[in-house]
């Protein structure tokens, strides 16, 4: 374990890995990329095989399907979204976080879902 520094610490640039299932992605971040380009907060995500039942912040409840491949990581990964949810209020501090993250190929971490319904 680090210690806490007195100062305000570097912000750290996050890498993770490309190619990952949605499900870890965004059980990581927490984070939505909607079709309409509006970045919203995900309150919970409760997985029942390969889909998995999100609802979020503002309010909203959908189901998507865990791929690698799907738009919303496709997005996600890309950062394409053109505002964040002014309902979800996603605390800057995210933002900063999402933004400083990186995907990388061959490089990065690799998330496991968390919170799975086992
Ligand atoms: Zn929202």
């Amino acid at each position: 374990m680090s210690e806490t520094p007195t100062t305000r610490p570097a912000p750290k640039q996050r890498t993770y890995r490309k190619n990952q299932f949605l499900f870890a992605l965004i059980g990581k971040m927490k984070l939505w990329p909607s079709r309409k380009g509006i970045l919203h907060g995900i309150r919970t995500m409760e997985i029942a095989g390969d889909h998995a039942v999100i609802t979020t912040h503002c309010g909203r409840t959908f189901t998507v399907r865990d791929s690698r491949t799907s738009r919303a990581s496709r997005w996600l990964r890309n950062k394409i979204f053109a505002d964040p949810c002014p309902i979800c209020a996603i605390p800057e501090w995210k933002l900063k976080k999402y933004q400083g993250t990186v995907f990388r190929k061959k490089s990065g971490a690799i998330l496991r879902a968390e919170g799975g319904g086992q």
